[in-house]
């Protein structure tokens, strides 16, 4: 059979050019969303969307697809995108995602990816020593915050039930503690591990949205008394909607009293370790027995790439398996190189690469110029925001998540949760800036992310800005 397509598929040439091609688009893109001139979110109805790619010319010139694909997307690069936590990632890591794409090694096994299985090992041994973990402590990496909460939760069940679940299943109530504020996802990890509703305990939240330490208790007292054996706690650093970060040392030492298993979801906030201004707001986190840590957040990185990280690394191999219950400190052969038996993927990308390249070429330092900048923003916004009276802070920020609304004297609550929704979409459509929202106890306010080194003060006033005369023609409809 001849095979012209597959010759033209594997041509040198055509893959030069449309390299070439490529990188010139997106430099060109890249100036641009940084000088904040186009829009931030192309926003279109989704049956459009949906209709005018099936409608899309076949065999279009390569370039001309590449900029349709740039100019219906949202353009994290703009320091105007103030949305949801994805990093704009670093243009370095996107060019070592060719590589990593055009390679495809995998690291289910040793072979299959040398280099980056063992990049994988340096990469989360770093970690886990900025973490304050000793020698024992080792981690792996795996795609996304919430495939990480599912598997550390995996293991501290394996870890903590002696009945041998993985052998045999549970018949016995099993449960875990967690914020109600918490990310959904780990709600949904309980669920998927069979611990249904009432294996879900929900530690009530302060004012601040912090879990309040004081109903730990309480709480975990009356899951016995229903014959729940709760055998982990998972703390939140910070948690989603308001950025606020739980109070780590205290869960600790609750955790140790009762000898549960302590994780921490510091997918968002777990960068913090390399900040030298904010390490100290994630002050008991070097007690903890998993963390989970997101590049794709607050590190700069594509989609998606995760650091587990264990303290005693024995256990990160009993999350799939009753054996390999050695202790790491006299294993006569630790097989740390074939990172399937303890993730939860057997093809997984080359996800080291994004964090050594980034390593290697600018240091450590970089994650705190990043997170310390973002952070300190989110203060700055809270700022600018108090000196206006036509918007009001939810809570003071931690992190560089700020949650606001515009107040009026005039409307009543409920009104008020009208406009602050209504004024949200009306700027989804327009498009300069994007922001997102999310409801606290009933309110509805409107949600920052400062994800961009670029945004400055003076783009968030004039979201302030905006936002007012956004809001003149709804306030009209609201009389
Ligand atoms: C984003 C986030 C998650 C989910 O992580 P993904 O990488 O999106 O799967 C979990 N927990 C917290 C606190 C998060 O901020």
């Amino acid at each position: 059979m001849k095979t012209p397509l597959l010759a033209d598929v594997y041509a040198v040439e055509a893959f030069q050019t449309h390299g070439h091609q490529m990188v010139d688009l997106l430099a060109k893109h890249l100036k641009a969303a940084q000088k904040a001139t186009r829009k931030t979110i192309p926003y279109t109805d989704p049956e459009i969307e949906k209709k005018f790619w099936e409608q899309y010319p076949e065999k279009q010139d390569f370039q001309t697809l590449a900029q349709d694909l740039i100019d219906r997307s949202i353009h994290v690069h703009q320091p105007k995108y103030i949305g949801h936590q994805v990093a704009p990632p670093a243009p370095i890591t996107a060019v070592s995602s060719m590589l990593t794409s055009f390679l495809n090694n995998g690291s289910a096994v040793y072979e299959m990816g040398i280099a980056n299985t063992a990049i994988e090992r340096i990469i989360t041994d770093q970690l886990c020593a900025q973490l304050g973990f000793d020698s024992n402590a080792r981690g792996f990496l795996t795609s996304g915050g919430t495939l990480a909460n599912l598997t550390a939760l995996l293991a501290a069940r394996s870890v903590k039930d002696r009945s041998g679940v993985w052998k045999n299943g549970h018949e016995e109530s099993l449960g875990i503690l967690v914020c109600e504020e918490a990310h959904y996802c780990v709600d949904r990890a309980a669920r998927i591990m069979g611990l249904g509703d009432k294996g879900i305990l929900k530690v009530p939240a302060t004012t601040n949205y912090a879990m309040d330490t004081a109903a730990l208790e309480e709480t975990l007292e009356k899951a016995k008394q229903e014959g729940i054996q709760v055998f982990a706690i998972v703390g939140s650093a910070p948690s989603t909607a308001t950025g606020t970060i739980d109070p780590l040392d205290k869960i600790a030492s609750f955790a140790q009293k009762h000898g549960l298993w302590f994780h921490v979801d510091a997918a968002h906030g777990g960068a913090a370790i390399y900040s030298t201004t904010f390490k100290k707001d994630l002050a008991g986190i070097e007690k903890a027995d998993s963390v989970a840590i997101d590049g794709h957040k607050m590190m700069m990185m594509p989609a998606l790439t995760t650091a587990l990280l264990f303290k005693d690394g024995s256990h990160s191999y009993q999350t799939f398996s009753q054996k390999a219950d050695y202790l790491l400190s006299d294993a006569d052969h630790e097989d740390w190189y074939n990172m399937a038996k303890r993730t939860f993927e057997c093809t997984k990308s080359m996800m080291s690469i994004h964090w050594f390249v980034l390593l290697n070429q600018y240091g450590t330092s970089v994650f705190d110029e990043f997170v310390t900048k973002l952070y300190q923003m989110g203060r700055q916004f809270a700022e600018i925001i108090k000196k206006d009276a036509n918007f009001e802070l939810a809570l003071e920020p931690q992190t560089n998540i700020v949650c606001f609304r515009m107040v009026q004297k005039q409307l009543s609550e409920k009104e008020l949760n009208t406009l602050n929704e209504r004024l949200r979409f009306a700027l989804v459509q327009e498009g300069s800036f994007y922001i997102v929202q999310t409801k606290l106890r009933g309110t509805h306010y409107l949600r920052v992310t400062i994800m961009n080194p670029k945004t400055d003060p003076e783009i968030l006033s004039a979201l302030l800005a905006h936002l007012k005369e956004l809001a003149k023609p709804i306030l009209q409809n609201l009389k």
